[in-house]
């Protein structure tokens, strides 16, 4: 059996080697922590995670590096030109450091809640600015960059392939010097794009500046991915992966840089994580339709109805995200529970033949989607219980579902984390029997049963547990 690929680089379905045989330079495109991340971010934060854990289960070792943009100009929605740190500390009155620590700190307490593991390596661009400026200065003594009044820019012109990831027209990119994220008169082609920005004109008031041998100011978005992915991963590496957006601009940029400065390759295969939308509608922080991790607990989801959800679309297929699509994942993902609560806690022999078919479907580009249908059919399937226990704890180490803890489905439920809806059934229902209104009152109790829950009347109340 082998793994293939689907490399944006080529646009077809590859055989996967890596440089050394059994281990993965995976170099995975952070976040921006300058404000909250909403659960679009995490959607391809999980697509990274459910690969890393696939290439883990098909028997790699892999060195998974993430990144932090903590130099807060910019978003990948690409307006390089809006200083959004400074925007940042004017409205929370924080500095810029105590600004990115917070977005961390709930960023990765998020991660956490989906299961999304941490990477084996994770570094600030911030900790890294010296390499960045190696690799600037690199690129103007070999001639890919160019200095002006405010900036020091790379000449798309001068890179090998520019258009080979994108497969755009390198003339439509060179057409209307001047564009782009500074109206800077010196700028040669359209799609020249900042290395080192000058601490002057728009940024005249930037709050995070490092001295170079340039002047003073900070590295472009593109350099940092570059310098520390090199850093860590060397100068080729297996795997690069980020959002669709990131093809045109960030990863041909960085693969512009990176082969220009060391003369190699830079990547070998390529992934692009499709975007989650909300109502047809990219979910972005630019447009305003955003849901956070916070907002699916408050309205009493499990976080993992969300990764069960995400599940169930392949990372480079669109995925629309609606409540009412979380709703039937929760009960799904709790059917599931309540599924394996049924197997009891005996494990058996993980079944060969299953395991087989779960890694076709992982050789075959990650397909998730049919991995987790597998596991309804184990669950169907004429296997003992204990079997069927012992490959699907088997199949989770991808899923990453927590379906080990199948115990939480017979613990008593917190009505107020509950879903709005569900909370007001149970109101009604207490009505009903302070009115003795006995048929109302178990007419409702079926409807909250049909929900999956079970509630039992004791002398302190209604008490709620899952079915
Ligand atoms: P940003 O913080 O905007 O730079 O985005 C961080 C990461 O989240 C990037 O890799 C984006 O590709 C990804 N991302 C942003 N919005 C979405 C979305 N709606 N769906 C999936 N991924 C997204
Ligand atoms: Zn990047």
């Amino acid at each position: 059996m082998v793994l293939k690929i689907n490399n944006t680089l080529g646009r077809e379905k590859q055989e996967f080697k890596p440089i050394k045989s059994g281990v993965v330079s995976f170099y995975y495109c952070g976040p921006t922590v300058y404000s909250q991340q909403h659960i679009g971010n995490l959607r391809g934060a999980f697509c990274a995670d459910s690969i890393r854990r696939s290439l883990e289960y098909l028997g790699f070792a892999v060195n998974f590096v993430s990144n932090y943009t903590d130099v807060g100009h910019l978003t990948s929605d690409g307006d390089e030109g809006e200083d959004k740190m400074e925007k940042g500390v004017k409205k929370e009155g924080l500095s810029p450091a105590e600004i990115t620590s917070k977005y961390i700190k709930l960023y990765e307490q998020d991660t956490l809640k989906l299961n999304i593991l941490p990477p084996t390596t994770r570094c600030l661009a911030t900790d890294y600015i010296e390499p960045m400026k190696e690799m600037v200065g690199t690129l103007l003594e070999k001639g890919f960059a160019y200095t002006t009044d405010l900036a020091i820019y790379f000449d798309i012109t001068k890179a090998k392939n520019y258009t080979e990831l994108s497969g755009q027209n390198l003339e439509d990119l060179r057409i209307g010097a001047g564009a782009g994220e500074v109206s800077d008169k010196g700028k040669k082609n359209s799609s020249d794009f900042v290395l080192w920005f000058f601490k002057k004109g728009v940024h005249e008031n930037a709050l995070q500046t490092w001295d170079s041998p340039w002047g003073f100011g900070f590295p472009g978005w593109h350099i940092e991915c570059s310098a520390m992915a090199k850093k860590h991963l060397g100068e080729t590496i297996d795997i690069h992966m980020g959002g669709i957006e990131h093809i045109p601009t960030h990863h041909t940029n960085e693969i512009a840089q990176s082969e220009s400065a060391n003369g190699k390759k830079y990547v070998k295969y390529w992934l692009h994580n499709e975007h989650l939308s909300l109502a047809g509608e990219k979910m972005s922080k630019s447009l305003g339709n955003v849901v956070y991790v916070d907002d699916v607990v408050k309205k009493g989801f499990n976080p993992l109805a969300l990764r069960f959800l995400f599940s169930q679309a392949h990372y480079r297929s669109k995925q629309n995200f609606t409540w009412e699509a979380l709703k039937d994942s929760q009960r799904g993902y709790e059917g599931l529970l309540n599924s394996l609560s049924h197997l009891g806690k005996e494990l058996g022999q993980v079944s060969e033949d299953f395991k087989n078919k779960f890694k076709e479907k992982l050789n075959d580009d990650f397909g998730l989607p049919q991995a987790l249908a597998l596991v309804f059919e184990v669950l169907k399937s004429d296997l003992s219980n204990e079997d069927k226990l012992a490959t699907i704890l088997d199949f989770d180490k991808v899923l990453g579902l927590d379906l080990g803890k199948n115990d939480q489905s017979n613990s008593e439920l917190v009505v107020s984390e509950l879903p709005e809806e569900f909370q007001e059934l149970i109101k009604k229902r207490e009505l009903a029997r302070s009115e003795e209104n006995w048929y109302r009152s178990d007419e409702l109790r079926d409807q909250i049963q049909e929900q999956g829950y079970i509630i039992k009347d004791t002398q302190d109340g209604t008490k709620v547990f899952r079915k």
